[in-house]
């Protein structure tokens, strides 16, 4: 178990409940609907007690302030954003605990231009997100008319690798997502690259998210991680998290009930989520894998 496990348990709400959500977006990132005011009553209303803000944080390896505007915030953006979180937090301060967090990409050679960025704003987390492989967003579904998949698959597991080991992050996001929309990636291959990714995550000292968007995005029966990746991540004790990765409010929380019988399914003690500290000073909750 990492050391920043706290011992002190936060509650779960019943037996197919999770009383909090680390990802969620809003407008400002141009795809998004709905204010965080939106989001965060939402989350009370369905019952949790922490809930995190963490919408796409701008396009800093680019050019100009806002790049990607139907992708992510501006950068001059970044500011108002944090602002308007914090307040939150302390306006509904009582009722729910809001976390300021922030989805930042993770983004090849730009390691230092990340950690700059992060370490400008007050946040309580950061989220550590690949969203591009050789030069191409993931979730690009022509991609694979043109490109060969294991070639895409390497770049992507490689990339999240290197995302874990440089420490910035707290959680992990969406481990597997590159497989949103993917050709299936052969049982030998991920053999082959998974193992790595679990590894890495093991050593990063941050936490793992199950993202119920892979329900959404992919239709079936597997998160983001998929419960091969996730088998890898509990067998090395990797603290698990939980995010619906909303894009309206009504997705707070989406199909938490599905991950709590599949981390059941997994041996996973889903009563007895706990504290866990995040390298900016704040806590997260976590199912503890160990
Ligand atoms: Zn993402
Ligand atoms: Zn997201």
């Amino acid at each position: 178990m990492t050391d920043a496990i706290r011992t002190d348990a936060v509650a779960t709400m019943g037996e197919s409940k999770i009383a909090f959500d680390f990802h969620s977006h809003h407008r400002r990132c141009g795809h998004a609907q709905g204010e965080i005011p939106d989001y965060v009553e939402a989350a009370i209303a369905s019952g949790m007690t922490i809930f995190g803000v963490s919408d796409h944080g701008p396009a800093y390896w680019l050019p100009g302030d806002h790049a990607q505007p139907g992708t992510q915030m501006a950068i001059s953006e970044m500011g108002a954003y944090v602002a308007e979180a914090l307040e939150l937090k302390a306006r509904y301060a009582g009722r729910i605990e809001v976390r300021v967090g922030i989805e930042a990409d993770w983004i090849e050679g730009r390691a230092e231009d990340l950690k700059r960025w992060l370490n400008d704003y007050p946040i309580d987390y950061a989220l550590g997100s690949v969203h591009y492989a050789l030069g191409t967003n993931i979730f690009n579904q022509a991609r694979w008319q043109r490109e060969e998949p294991e070639a895409v698959f390497r770049a992507y597991y490689a990339s999240v690798v290197r995302a874990a080991r440089s420490g910035l992050f707290d959680i992990l996001s969406h481990l597997t997502a590159v497989e949103s929309y993917s050709p299936p990636l052969r049982p030998e291959l991920a053999a082959e690259l998974y193992p790595e990714v679990a590894d890495a995550a093991a050593e990063s000292g941050a936490a793992v998210e199950i993202n119920t968007s892979g329900y959404r995005k992919m239709g079936g029966d597997e998160p983001f991680p998929n419960r091969t990746m996730l088998r890898l991540l509990i067998e090395r004790g990797v603290p698990l998290t939980f995010g619906a990765d909303s894009h309206r409010p009504q997705e707070v929380g989406f199909a938490a009930n599905r991950v709590v019988a599949l981390l059941q399914e997994l041996g996973v003690d889903t009563q007895n989520a706990q504290f866990f500290r995040t390298k900016r000073g704040s806590t997260l909750s976590v199912f503890p894998t160990r």
